[in-house]
């Protein structure tokens, strides 16, 4: 997995690894203590490890703030480090360059990616947006910044009810990427959109049957679900809401027992603030852990220290393409801030 060995590869050097990698392929030091060398790092370099509920339990446990989409954009819109080293995957890199242009945001692998954002791609849906000319739209942060550039107003699993909720009301909307998520705005707001094919790989993989059955064998468990996944497992659910949410749920609810139907990196965060409480994997269709993220499960902690380290991979953006992408952002942090959804 670390083929090179070089301790001060040159800039050339780096740039080859990271188009042929995507990382930084350098083996760390023998025996380092990776925890704290990344804290020193971080501290020698004035930088921030901001992770998603969905990085591996250790990623989570050495970051400065673990979060969902909504958190972490916040987060990086308030940093004053100087360089964000974002564990999560790409969109959400870029979110953090969007909101910080002129700071170092690093990704410890590029190639983390995500089958929403990449079922979205801009040409596809820029043909599809002309054909409906007086529509605005709404896109689900699990975009490129080339969709988010095309979008009026961005929003996360946290916020888009009631940002849609609150739209004008003679607006036509598009909403992209997420038909599972787009569905349940639909069902929640009464609000018409005309809804982009898009879907995550990892939520609708769930198995509709084998979680009826397995809520028969746990009747006491509730079903507690992220609005990704398809409506008919969300139909069974007893609540739905965005990962804080189901991590807040399992928290203060009295109930003992969840079946928990989001990727499986949350419960590292609910056993460490319910540790009493029952957690249950929601099983997927195959006979395999086909429910867990294989993008955001590409960051280590060997590429957080060498991504730290040598100061790459870095997102990079045009500044136009920051600009456009960056309203449709600012108006859902003003939106959250003025519905009472966000501190500050
Ligand atoms: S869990 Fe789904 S939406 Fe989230 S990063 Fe992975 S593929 Fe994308």
């Amino acid at each position: 997995m670390f083929p090179q060995s070089t301790a001060s590869p040159t800039p050339e050097e780096i740039s080859i690894w990271i188009h042929d990698y995507g990382y930084i392929p350098v083996e760390p030091p023998l025996g380092v203590d990776l925890f704290s060398e990344i804290q020193r790092l971080k501290k020698e370099k004035n930088a921030v490890l901001l992770a998603h509920y969905y990085q591996d339990a250790d990623i989570q446990d050495i970051a400065d703030f673990v979060g969902d989409s909504l958190g972490l954009s916040q987060k990086a819109a308030e940093t004053k480090a100087d360089i964000i080293v974002f564990a999560g995957v790409h969109f959400m890199a870029e979110t953090a360059k969007i909101l910080n242009p002129t700071k170092k945001v690093l990704i410890p692998d590029i190639n983390a990616g995500c089958s929403l954002s990449d079922s979205c791609p801009p040409a596809a849906f820029a043909a599809f947006k002309a054909k409906y000319p007086d529509h605005k739209v709404v896109s689900y942060i699990n975009t490129s910044a080339a969709i988010k550039a095309m979008s009026d107003v961005i929003v996360t699993s946290s916020n888009a009810v009631p940002i849609v909720q609150a739209l004008p009301a003679d607006w036509k909307l598009i909403f992209a990427p997420d038909k599972n998520l787009g569905a349940y705005v639909i069902r929640k707001t009464g609000r018409d959109m005309v809804l982009w094919e898009g879907v995550c790989m990892v939520h609708t993989i769930f198995s509709h049957q084998k979680v009826r059955s397995l809520r028969a064998q746990y009747p006491d468990a509730e079903l507690i679900a992220h609005p990704e996944c398809e409506p008919a497992l969300l139909e069974q659910a007893d609540f739905i809401g965005s990962t804080t949410s189901l991590l807040n749920y399992v928290v203060q609810s009295p109930k003992l027992q969840f079946i928990v139907a989001t990727e499986p990196g949350i419960l590292h965060q609910m056993k460490q603030r319910a540790p009493h409480k029952e957690l249950i994997q929601a099983p997927s269709e195959y006979s395999c852990s086909c429910n867990t993220c294989p993008h955001m499960k590409l960051n280590t902690l060997e590429k957080i220290y060498n991504a730290l380290l040598f100061e790459a991979p870095e997102i990079s953006l045009p500044s136009e393409l920051i600009e456009a992408a960056r309203r449709p952002i600012d108006k859902m942090l003003e939106m959250s801030r003025s519905l009472g959804l966000l501190r500050g």
